[in-house]
């Protein structure tokens, strides 16, 4: 196994398979996101690793480190702070870093949580095409996003900030009246809520819900048929 892929919860710590735990417990080292989230989990199922820290901002340095480690034959996981590593997170881009150095590295997938899907589970859409695309852009290809969203033949999946969900559901407003809506709020978690019906109401709800502004969106639009 030297480099597994492990699915962590999305917020309930028990949304987590046999297979990554066993795969955690059998790793040398834990390559995660932020070290306090991943450490959070691993206590709670009493497995004690040596965890090494790889988000976007990493400098070559720990990408080398990682090599390393993976040269020297050490199991390896990595997770992120949720959910299925490299979907909107930056373990995509150190398995394309992997790859391109040590290409013979044998990559395993311990598949388990996604936001994405979890989200999809419960829209009552047609789900047997969607269109993922992760998070809006703060400011270039904005508009192109929107009318990406607008102009889309399948349901689409987007993700969103707490910050910036309110901000995108009103350009969302501006830009187009979906078929169906479905805004999905802390999955699997205390404060989970999934909103649904006219786009309009559904800001009104979440402007005025003291909790809906703390916490993490998956938004899935299906767009009118044109
Ligand atoms: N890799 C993760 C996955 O498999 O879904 C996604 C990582 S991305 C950096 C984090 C985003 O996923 C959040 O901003 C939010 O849009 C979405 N997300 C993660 N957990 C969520 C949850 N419990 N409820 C709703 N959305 C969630």
């Amino acid at each position: 196994m030297p480099l597994a892929i492990v699915a962590t919860p999305i917020g309930n710590l028990e949304d987590i398979s046999l297979r990554a735990l066993n795969t955690l417990k059998a790793a040398d080292t834990v390559l995660c996101e932020d070290t306090r989230v991943t450490q959070k989990l691993l206590s709670h199922y009493e497995i004690k690793k040596p965890l090494l820290s790889y988000h976007q901002h990493s400098n070559l340095t720990k990408i080398n480190q990682i090599i390393e480690l993976l040269r020297q034959g050490k199991q390896l996981a990595l997770v992120s702070d949720a959910g299925t590593p490299g979907i909107s997170d930056p373990g995509g881009e150190l398995v394309h870093q992997i790859l391109a150095e040590l290409p013979e590295t044998q990559i395993e997938a311990i598949p388990g949580a996604c936001a994405a899907i979890a989200a999809l589970s419960i829209s009552g859409m047609p789900t047997d095409k969607f269109l993922f695309l992760g998070f809006p852009p703060h400011k270039k290809g904005r508009q192109t996003f929107l009318k990406k969203i607008a102009s889309s033949e399948y349901p689409v999946v987007v993700y969103e900030s707490k910050h910036r969900i309110i901000k995108f559901l009103e350009e969302l407003e501006a830009t187009m009246k979906p078929e169906e809506i479905m805004v999905g709020r802390e999955l699997t978690k205390m404060y989970e809520c999934a909103y649904r019906g006219d786009l309009k109401n559904i800001i009104t709800a979440i402007k005025s819900d003291a909790n809906a502004q703390k916490g993490e969106f998956v938004v899935i639009i299906k767009p009118k048929k044109k």
